[in-house]
């Protein structure tokens, strides 16, 4: 059957997309029909079809699911903040869970019987601790403050927002108000002209502090003595007010340079028993209560007994480091962006915390130098940002090779890919948790722990890797360079079994590791003898063979 645009289809939505739109099937066919609930029997009216699927807008509902809810939200089907106000927190859960497991078996190729379950959030409303809310006008002048529409720059107006502080917004309407009294015109930018760009509140849960960074675009702005006497007197939560200065053109919302126009120029809060003082560069998990039983979970994952080295990458300003510490006898983190970094060292002390340090690196770069430096990590944790390990970390683990992995990720279809990578490679995904950290949103927290397949061999590997030298035939060419070779000049795909497998052949002992396993039955692929060759001719390229 042909599907025509714009014409109105009878449709049962029976699942979610990963960013939370329902999905109906017409004809075999996928239909996104956003803010519809599985069970939903909907008349949709399509408003765009491709090739393969189709998207639909709902025009009646015919029979409501069980799982939906009036949303509370009044703005809940335009912002694109929230995906799930229309359904029960138990749907959403559910729906989350399944985007988790979706992407562990469909993109990570592992058993779905590995994630263990998913722990939601003991509340839903106002859990956020980090607002930054786009200031623009409304059509008849006015400043408002509030969300992005779904893929659009334009402002759905937000004074109260069901998942951010209440503090946030209170901040943000007395930011509003002065800029109203004084004439501050936000930024807009089709022209690249106004001063105010974004508010940025970030409150501590435990401490009771909150600290605004107003996004500038301009040096310069009018009567900002009277927003700090106006701020002061409405939130006296407020420890600091500061003033960040942006003029990039793209989206990036924090500029380089932030003066403080009064007060602190860090807000502390407490997280897994430690105090914290954070700058406004510093990531911080938005979700107080979720992250602080995500990581715990993690240091459980880790599996410590106290005598471990600790590898953990992407580190923030320490909020998990600290918890590993505890339990580890040292732990290494390695942290790209310079303020988190000093934020972290000084949480160390502030703590009294001396098994820690850390490195201002990019996570591969810095992971590829630690053996050099005599670091062997018998546990490795990383937590990247949305796009997952990139080449050069996943590189550089695999040349760590740490018996033991803790990935927590934000993001499942990354962590999926990252984790079909590391079971190539010699891993074996061991178990995965869901942590709800964001609800009302699509987004969902995930944590795994693998082991290498044959710990027996660590020992092997280890004293191997003591040994490294950098300007040994090993170490010239990447597991990824060979594999871009092979692709550019032969138009194959090798994996990185394959690869070790030929460099295990031609006496480049780096990881038997990958083709043993302790099960005698254990079925482990051979590279074919094309794509042998095709390594082979690889080695030689990088003349780690003659
Ligand atoms: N583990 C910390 C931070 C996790 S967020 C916490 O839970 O608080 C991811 C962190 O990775 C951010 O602090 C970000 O600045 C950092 N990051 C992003 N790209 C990086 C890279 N290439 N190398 C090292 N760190 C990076």
């Amino acid at each position: 059957m042909e599907l025509v645009k714009n014409k109105v289809y009878r449709c049962q939505i029976t699942d979610y997309t990963a960013d939370g739109v329902g999905v109906a099937r017409i004809d075999g066919r996928a239909v996104f029909v956003p803010r519809t609930a599985v069970g939903d029997q909907c008349d949709v009216r399509l408003v765009k079809v491709t090739k393969h699927v189709a998207f639909g807008r709902m025009e009646r509902l015919v029979v409501a699911s069980r799982a939906r809810m009036q949303p509370a939200c009044p703005v809940a089907d335009k912002c694109g903040g929230c995906c799930y106000q229309h359904i029960t927190y138990e749907e959403e859960l559910r729906a989350k869970e399944k985007k988790v497991r979706d992407a562990l078996t469909r993109i990570g190729r592992q058993d779905g019987a590995c994630l263990r379950g998913i722990t939601g959030a003991p509340s839903t409303a106002h859990y956020r601790n980090k607002a930054q809310y786009p200031v623009g006008r409304d059509e008849n002048g006015r400043i408002v403050t509030g969300f992005y529409r779904p893929r659009s720059h334009a402002i759905v107006p937000v004074e109260r927002c069901l998942i951010q502080s209440e503090k946030a917004d209170r901040i943000a309407a007395a930011v509003r108000e002065w800029m109203q009294d004084f004439d501050v015109p936000p930024f807009d930018y089709q022209t690249g002209r106004g001063m105010v760009r974004h508010i940025y509140v970030r409150v501590g849960e435990k401490s009771g502090e909150s600290q605004l960074t107003l996004i500038a675009a301009t040096r310069k702005m009018p009567a900002l003595n009277e927003l700090v006497r106006r701020l002061r007197a409405c939130e006296p939560s407020l420890t600091g007010i500061l003033i960040n200065h942006n003029q990039r053109t793209d989206n990036v919302i924090l500029g380089d340079r932030t003066d403080v126009l009064w007060g602190e120029a860090m807000l502390e809060d407490r997280l897994c028993g430690h105090s914290f003082l954070l700058s406004p560069e510093a990531f911080y998990q938005v979700n107080h209560a979720q992250a602080e039983r995500l990581y715990s979970y993690a240091v459980e994952l880790a599996g410590l007994t106290g005598t471990e080295t600790v590898v953990e990458l992407y580190c923030g300003a320490g909020t998990i480091t600290l918890a590993l510490a505890g339990q580890a006898a040292r732990v290494v983190g390695v942290e790209l962006v310079p303020e988190a970094v000093e934020n972290a060292r000084s949480n160390a002390a502030r703590n009294g915390v001396t098994n820690v340090e850390f490195i201002c690196a990019d996570a591969g770069q810095a992971a590829r130098r630690l053996p050099a430096a005599g670091v062997h990590p018998d546990v490795l944790v990383v937590d990247p940002p949305r796009k997952g390990l990139d080449e050069g970390a996943r590189d550089a683990i695999l040349r760590l090779l740490p018996p033991r992995l803790v990935y927590i990720s934000c993001d499942p279809a990354t962590l999926a890919r990252d984790v079909k990578e590391l079971t190539g490679a010699g891993y074996t995904l061991e178990e995965a948790y869901a942590f709800d950290l964001f609800p009302r949103t699509s987004h969902v927290e995930t944590v795994v722990s693998l082991v290498r397949k044959t710990p027996d061999d660590y020992i092997h590997v280890k004293l191997a890797l003591d040994d490294l030298d950098l300007t040994a035939p090993e170490a010239k060419a990447t597991y990824s360079e060979i594999k871009k070779y092979v692709l550019e000049k032969l138009g194959l795909k090798v994996s990185s079994l394959y690869i070790a497998q030929v460099k295990e052949k031609y006496g480049i002992i780096e990881r038997e590791n990958y083709n043993k396993s302790k099960k005698e039955d254990a079925v482990v692929p051979q590279c074919p003898k094309k794509k042998e060759d095709a390594i082979v001719d690889a080695l030689r390229h990088f003349k780690m063979i003659s």
